[in-house]
């Protein structure tokens, strides 16, 4: 009896390991067409999206992807190569959401011009996203800039839902682009060398970020919640998302659309205005729960370095 009692005992943690419920991550890129690229020509643009969208797609990892149509102008018009990237995520099966004409910040410039910019921003993405067989129904703020007043937020969200847009929050935030900045340069000065130590720090370093979103879900809400991490369409991730996606698969993750992560009912409830810019909402819920979010991890010296000598911007 006491044997059996014990060997019970012994059985009980691994039952609580399988009853919990597997981690879950949703996959977005910001500043579609293209972020941090060695060069903005066609070729290398065509390219780096292909292997960005083949390696996704391969991995079966859903993506939704937010535009930044005032790159797709050139000469004062949308340039067809530069639609034709857009494209490309589509017929992946991929779904492509507004992220701003011109990536402004709802923090900075006022709504009634924030909100113009948000509709230049679907001139060509929504009857794309159309021709393709979807809705357009994404909107990603700038920065996570989501309005300093309550006011704007409100009247914000109005505006949206009659736009037929449902905000994509974050949990994950990190320094990606900061990384990909510096891989970017380092390959356009052909240093190959540096751009392999920044690659190979990529990776550990969004394992913390993954590590610090975990522990600030179970410290909130007693339990893991599906993540939604922000990347950019990027050189870093065009060449080494393979390794991402196998670090979050070693850690027990499943890809789910952005629609399952967003099932979860935290995400019913939006974290108010914290004073602070630009977190991710579970920075926000923390803030307000009275917790102080931990610091994004640090870039290693490499990293600081190469990206100081370019000049891209962020989220
Ligand atoms: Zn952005």
């Amino acid at each position: 009896m006491i044997r059996r009692l014990l060997g019970l005992l012994l059985l009980l943690p691994r039952l609580a390991a399988a009853a919990a419920p597997q981690p879950a991550v949703a996959f977005t890129f910001d500043d579609l067409p293209y972020a941090a690229v060695v060069s903005d020509d066609d070729a290398t643009l065509g390219s780096m999206t292909a292997h960005l969208v083949q390696r996704l797609r391969a991995a079966q990892v859903p993506v939704v992807g937010f535009v930044n149509e005032g790159k797709l102008y050139r000469d004062g018009e949308p340039d067809p190569a530069r639609v034709a990237l857009l494209r490309t995520w589509l017929d992946a099966g991929f779904e492509l959401g507004n992220h701003t004409y011109s990536h402004p910040s709802l923090d900075q410039v006022p709504l009634e011009a924030f909100e113009a910019d948000v509709l230049r921003g679907e001139a060509v993405t929504r009857p794309l996203t159309q021709a393709a067989g979807r809705t357009l129904r994404w909107f990603r703020h700038p920065f996570l800039h989501e309005g300093t007043t309550p006011d704007v937020r409100t009247a914000f969200a109005r505006f949206l839902a009659e736009h037929g847009y449902r905000v994509a929050p974050v949990t994950v935030n990190s320094a990606e682009w900061v990384f990909a900045a510096a891989y970017a340069n380092a390959l356009a000065q052909g240093d190959a060398d540096a751009a392999g130590h920044i690659a190979a720090a990529y990776v550990p370093y969004m394992q913390t970020a993954f590590a610090q979103a975990e522990q600030l879900a179970l410290d909130l809400f007693g339990r893991p919640i599906p993540q939604v991490v922000v990347l950019h369409a990027n050189q870093l991730n065009a060449d080494h998302v393979y390794t991402l996606v196998a670090m979050l698969r070693q850690r027990g993750y499943r890809f789910v659309s952005l629609d399952d992560a967003l099932a979860d009912p935290v995400y019913a409830t939006p974290p108010g205005v914290t004073g602070v810019e630009g977190e991710s909402w579970l920075e926000g819920w923390a803030r307000q729960a009275g917790l102080r979010p931990p610091a994004l991890p640090p870039l290693p010296g490499l990293v600081r370095q190469w990206a100081g000598r370019a000049a891209y911007g962020a989220n």
